[in-house]
């Protein structure tokens, strides 16, 4: 992404959200009393409009984006409040300048409308920790579509356009689709969904997933029953690999265990690998960690079909095959452990991305 598409992606920030970064209460859309310094507004005469994205001051007689809100109201010039945005909406996970120092800090947090909110939904009184919110993950997902950041990224990895959009992956948006998600839902819900970090609370919180990030989503049932984030982009301390808060982990791609026309079932290691796999022509599930066990149901839905562990070519892939094929034995599951390839290919989206076209 060039400084020009940056541009863009900040301006398509709402008001709203940018408000509530500079410690401003916005509406979403229509007449406020004026966020910027020198303006005492007693009567409302600041506008927000065209969907929220952009504003008016009829006394300041000031108007334009997300940025230019950012320029008025700190009072920095162009390049410095794009810098600021960028980092206080988590927007972009890398400096926006070559050479300019990032300081580490955690993003800026989300800071929420304090009216009452009566559209939003109840929570769900079914949300135990394995009953998914499906509507919830799914009204997420609808608001992050890939971007060219992240396909490029997965193009890098030889994933193709046609297993990309089989497996729907997206990536995550701006703070602003969070908090037009705790309007929609309600903060509780949201919590409850595992979307926020541990630290949040009703007046502070923050996505659990850094923006730009790609989003897998677990499709069970055609339904969105879990979300993955892998970081792309920037530094990232430990794990690339980010998992929702205080919900159990599930296996990826388990919707191959119950289509019946599916004899061979290959098990991987992430969500990579199974993409990967099914580009070489495999369905494939996919534990999230090398150590991550199958529920009964799960080993009771591989009998008589043909199981293949592609685990990782490593100690641990090796390890865990031998568990794991003790395991599936015990359910009436025979597993084949299927060797290195000679390469010295380490995992499935190695082999794929040496050209190879089946596995
Ligand atoms: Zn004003």
């Amino acid at each position: 992404m060039g400084a020009r598409e940056d541009t863009k992606s900040l301006n398509n920030l709402a008001i709203q959200a940018v408000g509530a970064l500079l410690g401003a209460k916005l509406p979403a859309q229509g007449m406020a009393r004026c966020p910027l310094p020198d303006h005492n507004d007693t009567t409302p005469s600041f506008e927000i409009r065209s969907g929220g994205l952009r504003w008016i001051c009829y006394r300041c007689d000031e108007k334009g984006g997300a940025i230019d809100l950012v320029i008025a109201a700190r009072r920095l010039p162009f390049s410095e409040a794009k810098q600021w945005l960028a980092e206080a909406s988590g927007l972009f996970a890398r400096p926006l300048r070559q050479g300019v120092q990032q300081r580490r800090r955690p993003p800026a947090p989300v800071v929420p409308r304090q009216s009452l909110r009566p559209t939003q939904s109840p929570v769900p009184t079914d949300l135990g920790e394995t009953q998914a919110d499906h509507e919830l993950y799914a009204s997420l997902l609808g608001a992050a579509p890939l971007l060219s950041t992240g396909r490029n990224y997965l193009l890098g990895r030889s994933l193709s356009d046609r297993i990309i959009a089989r497996f729907a992956v997206g990536q995550m948006p701006s703070v602003d689709a969070m908090i037009r998600l705790v309007d929609q839902f309600g903060f509780a819900r949201v919590e409850a969904s595992g979307l926020l970090t541990k630290t949040s609370t009703r007046d502070r919180y923050w996505p659990i997933f850094p923006a730009g990030a790609l989003l897998f989503p677990y499709l069970e049932g055609g339904r969105v029953a879990y979300l993955q984030a892998r970081i792309i982009m920037g530094e990232a301390k430990g794990s690339r690999w980010r998992n929702l808060n205080h919900r159990k982990r599930r296996l990826f791609n388990t919707d191959v265990l119950v289509a019946s026309s599916t004899n061979h079932v290959a098990i991987c290691e992430g969500a990579i690998d199974v993409l990967s796999a099914a580009e070489l022509g495999r369905d494939a599930i996919g534990l999230i960690g090398v150590s991550a066990r199958l529920t009964d149901a799960e080993m009771i839905a591989l009998r008589g079909k043909q199981v293949d562990l592609l685990l990782d070519w490593d100690e641990a892939g090796d390890k865990r095959a031998v568990t794991l094929r003790k395991e599936l034995s015990r359910f009436g599951v025979a597993a084949t452990r299927k060797t290195a390839p000679k390469s010295g290919a380490k995992d499935v989206n190695d082999y794929l991305r040496e050209g190879n076209a089946s596995i």
